[in-house]
């Protein structure tokens, strides 16, 4: 599955936010038999709707979409020179689809800076910049066959503009992302390379407790990394938040003024910039959401089921979770009302879609 690689220079937080992470662990209830590395989180995807279907087709059971985070230790200066853990580092940031940066903006004489003082912009500074060596260093390596295999006709003109316009925008400063977002580059073009700084980026600003509800204060720093997204949380409040029950946790992030703790924004956000997006199913078993790819079709999602399910697709029953919550969950009222629709091979799921498939065994 897809996951996101969490990163930060030392101190900031992320430790202390990836056990409160863990501590958050679905892995466990739903999937006993999965084993899974002690870096890794798997945390569920927080979604209000599958309460209230739960509710409505009487099941006790709700399996909900998760987002798999991993803990990658170890970036310091130099770690694209490729010295011990900086290789290591850029390896684990490889096998990562999406790149979660967190960044210090908490204020602690107690608890040393590796740079001395505290700079949001300093230190993404820092470790975009080792990101976009390490690209280079790519880049660099594989100029000499491409160049080759352009003068042998191997490959178009056209690609060979699109890897030198990466490595301009890397020289620039950038990442890839960014000028991807600006629209100056396909990342498509380039996917072969795999460069770091094409895959997507949040950033996670470790905040005091105070800032969390100073709306200037994070418009500066979310304003400083746009249009990637930026989420703010206090590592160690979101640490007592996952020791307390559910309604005293409801109640403490009441208290702090906030609708939603940090670790459910950010797998929100993260299951989102994966590419992510669920369709549901509701039935007296269970509810659950399914995960798939944005964009994808009906045989598509029901090969995530079962893949039996989608070699012999028929069709899917599908019901917008609106029209379902409207109509009580009653299919028979929700026909009646015309809300069921038929749609086949070719239909693109959309996100609460509740769907049943019809197949041929
Ligand atoms: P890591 O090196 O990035 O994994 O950072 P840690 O999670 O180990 O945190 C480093 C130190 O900062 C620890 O003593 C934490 O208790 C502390 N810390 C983490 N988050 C916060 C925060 O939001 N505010 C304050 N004041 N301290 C924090």
């Amino acid at each position: 599955s897809l996951t996101i690689g969490i990163v930060g220079l030392p101190n900031v937080g992320k430790s202390t936010m990836f056990n409160a992470l863990t501590r958050n662990n679905v892995l466990a209830e739903n999937y006993p038999f999965a084993t899974i590395e002690p870096n890794t989180g798997v945390v569920p995807l927080p979604d209000k709707r599958l309460p209230v279907l739960a509710e409505l087709v009487h099941t006790e059971k709700i399996v909900p979409a998760t987002v798999t985070f991993v803990d990658i230790a170890g970036i310091v200066k130099g770690a694209s020179e490729g010295e011990g853990l900086g290789n290591k580092f850029l390896a684990n940031i490889r096998e990562a689809d999406a790149i979660c940066e967190v960044v210090r903006a908490f204020e602690d004489d107690d608890i040393v800076h590796v740079n001395g003082h505290v700079d949001p912009a300093d230190d993404i500074d820092t470790i975009n910049t080792e990101l976009i060596l390490a690209d280079l260093q790519t880049i660099d390596n594989a100029l000499p066959k491409l160049e080759k295999d352009l003068r042998g006709k191997k490959i178009e003109p056209s690609y060979m503009e699109a890897v030198q316009k990466a490595k301009e925008i890397l020289e620039s400063g950038r990442t890839i992302d960014q000028a991807a977002q600006a629209g100056e580059i396909d990342k498509n073009d380039i996917a072969d390379l795999h460069l770091l700084t094409a895959k997507p980026f949040i950033y996670v600003f470790n905040v005091d407790d105070a800032e969390l509800t100073n709306e200037e204060f994070k418009k500066k720093l979310a304003d400083s990394v746009a249009p990637a997204p930026a989420i703010f949380l206090n590592a160690q409040f979101e640490a007592e938040l996952t020791e307390l029950d559910e309604a005293d946790a409801r109640e403490m992030l009441e208290d702090a003024g906030l609708s939603e703790s940090g670790l459910d924004q950010l797998a929100r956000v993260g299951f989102d910039i994966l590419g992510l997006q669920t369709f549901l199913t509701a039935g007296e078993k269970e509810v659950r959401a399914w995960q798939i790819h944005k964009g994808w079709t009906a045989p598509q999602a029901a090969g995530v089921i079962h893949t039996d399910f989608e070699k012999g697709f028929i069709k899917a029953e599908v019901v917008s979770y609106d029209d379902f919550v409207a109509a009580d969950g009653s299919m028979a009222k929700i026909k009646e009302e015309g809300k069921l629709r038929l749609e086949g091979k070719d239909y693109v799921m959309q996100d609460g879609d509740i769907t049943e498939f019809k197949f041929n065994v």
